[in-house]
């Protein structure tokens, strides 16, 4: 009798390059783009590697310190306390400055007020 093992009950080690330790296939994430159908480094470090890469994100985001700021709309350079916190920006403001952002929130929701 032949025993027909699919792939959910192979039970394979890979080695993790990261971390060196040898884990079974199930300690893997599966990946579509490899072809042994598993990611090359296991789940801990995937999740360590991720984390890190965010702290390192949050550690290098909007640090460009700056006290003044062209402002998009009316092309004019105001202090820095003119634009607002924008955290996804890369120096961490609003393009435009508190009052141009005002009209352009206030044009919007004018807008949406219609709809
Ligand atoms: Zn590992
Ligand atoms: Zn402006």
């Amino acid at each position: 009798m032949k025993t027909v093992l699919n792939m959910e009950e192979r039970k394979e080690m890979y080695r993790c390059p990261s971390c060196k330790e040898t884990k079974s296939a199930s300690e893997f994430h599966k990946s579509s783009r490899i072809k042994r159908g598993l990611q090359y480094y296991c789940k801990p470090c995937i999740n360590r590697m991720s984390e890190t890469r965010r702290q390192q994100r949050i550690k290098n985001g909007p640090t460009v310190i700056r006290d003044s700021k062209v402002c998009a709309k009316c092309k004019t350079k105001k202090p820095i306390s003119q634009f607002g916190i924008y955290r996804s920006a890369a120096d961490g403001h609003v393009s435009y400055c508190k009052p141009c952002w005002v009209a352009i929130t206030q044009k919007a929701q004018a807008k949406q007020r219609r709809i």
